[in-house]
């Protein structure tokens, strides 16, 4: 069964326990960023009276994997959506695509990443619950069956008409979530987006992206993108025939073990 988490805004003391845990569990380094990084997965945010945790939505149909040209991001049947950063090429179009802006990349580094919450994969494959759910005093961070958390969430606002505003984010939005947000007021005002579609971001195809004024841009960027890719498989493949070339002139083997493990499959 599918997993989830239902995140109720009205029970948050924002405390960030499940940002501690989050970083400590996923062996984090210390930043004051004020939003989503390569250094801090979850983060709580003050929205007038409430607070609000950001992460990955981990969404039933991810726009993320859908671009990703090398499967380096997969929704599993679980729950989670988990990054394969060995089959990664860098080209960021799941930053784009992604409606939440969730993905983060290590600029900084000489290896960059894409980063984000995995869901605790190895924890919740375990039998266990993310680090950010366990470490919640509150239990304004729940771990559990989504079917199920949308049953309870249902239950809460039904018993408690004037302490939450009718609507799961998350249930439907952009074809529904793993992650589910109860509010006392509507999202909009506590900084959700307000607009989003109930039908799955993967839908709009390529066909579709580049007929729509608003993703032009975007779509230009994809076939530049795919362009890099394709130059930049060519110099590999030069680089290689190279270095092969070399070795058989200095008599040496010439496999080719290492390559595969940044380029090639898991
Ligand atoms: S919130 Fe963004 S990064 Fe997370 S699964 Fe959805 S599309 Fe992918
Ligand atoms: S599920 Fe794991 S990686 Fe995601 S926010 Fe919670 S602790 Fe961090
Ligand atoms: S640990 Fe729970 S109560 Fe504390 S900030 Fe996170 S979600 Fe809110």
């Amino acid at each position: 069964m599918s997993k989830g988490m239902l995140i109720d805004t009205t029970l948050c003391v924002g405390c960030c326990m499940c940002e501690e845990a989050c970083n400590e569990k996923n062996d984090l380094p210390k930043c004051d960023e004020s939003d989503l990084s390569a250094c801090k997965f979850t983060k709580v945010f003050e929205r007038g009276d409430y607070y609000v945790r950001k992460m990955c939505m981990h969404c039933e149909e991810p726009a993320c994997a859908s671009v990703c040209p090398v499967g380096a991001l997969k929704k599993l049947k679980e729950g989670p959506v988990i990054y394969y950063e060995k089959k990664c090429i860098g080209c960021r179009y799941c930053m784009q695509a992604c409606p939440f802006q969730i993905p983060t990349y290590e600029w900084a580094s000489a290896f960059p990443r894409v980063r984000k919450c995995w869901f605790c994969y190895d924890r919740v494959m375990a039998g266990s619950q993310p680090a950010c759910a366990e470490a919640c005093p509150t239990g304004a961070t729940k771990f559990g069956d989504r079917k199920e958390l949308v049953v309870e969430a249902r239950k809460r606002i039904a018993e408690n008409p004037d302490q939450y505003h009718s609507h799961i984010f998350g249930e439907h939005e952009v074809g529904g979530t793993s992650m589910l947000y109860l509010a006392a007021v509507p999202f909009g005002r506590i900084g959700f987006k307000s607009n989003l579609i109930e039908k799955p971001l993967p839908l709009l195809t390529w066909n579709v992206l580049s007929k729509i004024p608003d993703f032009v841009l975007v779509g230009g960027t994809l076939l530049g993108g795919v362009a890099w890719i394709i130059n930049r498989r060519i110099i590999l493949q030069d680089e290689r025939i190279e270095e092969a070339e070399r070795k058989r002139n200095a008599g040496e083997p010439t496999t080719r073990s290492g390559f595969f493990g940044r380029f090639g499959k898991k």
